[in-house]
């Protein structure tokens, strides 16, 4: 079994939300299915029959955290999993390591399913192994049996340009041998054109898909082929 996540990021609409449901709900597949809309597009899911995520969660419980969102309202809600430390975040709203781990142990004690994601930026390409190291530090004696980790190279998202199988195979490794966890997906530019390459990477264990997760048909194309 595979994990396949979509992250739709700021996109998609209530209309597509009723089509891509449809379509997916047809698909025959052993995959895990996880897909993590805009927060206001989550009671939208009822009918699904895979899961629902979220793009973000605070770490508080509650407060005078205007526009944020607790773990605890995201179980309500019927979210199970959630995406932690996206690049995206970290880039753009200036989320620190120390921000990542607090979110992840507020998703934890919620029993939500953290989706962490860590990977190096353009200018790391070649000390990648000291970037990861930074952003895996805080985990290292955690118990990750509970969460799922994903491996997105900044310079891959979004961009089309994706890693050689030698360097995901690679790259894999280093983390799972860093960290003691178990569900390693990859992310960055993969599409049904390539994702049979990508899933063959020995400890690759799914993938997190953005653009290309927009797209119902070549959604629908990523999980079968991952079978
Ligand atoms: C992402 O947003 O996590 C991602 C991998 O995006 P894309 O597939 O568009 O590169």
């Amino acid at each position: 079994m595979k994990i396949i996540v979509a992250n739709w990021k700021m996109n998609s609409s209530v209309n597509f939300v009723h089509e891509f449901v449809k379509s997916i709900n047809e698909i025959k597949t052993q995959n895990k299915v996880v897909v993590c809309p805009p927060f206001p597009l989550i009671g939208h899911f009822a009918d699904f029959k895979h899961h629902v995520g979220a793009q973000n969660c605070f770490y508080e419980k509650s407060g005078q955290y205007t526009g944020e969102i607790s773990p605890s309202l995201l179980c309500e809600l019927g979210v199970k999993y959630v995406i932690i430390g996206h690049s995206e975040r970290r880039n753009v709203f200036w989320e620190t390591n120390e921000d990542v781990y607090k979110k992840w142990i507020a998703a934890i004690d919620n029993k939500l399913i953290p989706i962490v994601c860590i990977g190096e930026k353009s200018e790391q390409r070649t000390t990648w192994r000291d970037a990861l190291h930074v952003q895996m530090k805080l985990f290292e004696s955690c118990d990750l049996r509970d969460s799922i980790f994903a491996y997105e190279p900044v310079w891959s998202i979004g961009t089309g340009f994706v890693p050689t199988v030698d360097e995901i195979e690679n790259v894999s490794k280093f983390i799972k041998d860093s960290i003691n966890c178990r569900w390693l997906l990859y992310g960055g530019s993969v599409n049904a054109s390539n994702i049979e390459h990508i899933i063959k990477c020995s400890n690759i264990d799914g993938v997190l898909v953005g653009g290309a997760s927009l797209k119902t048909k070549e959604f629908a194309d990523i999980i079968l082929k991952s079978e």
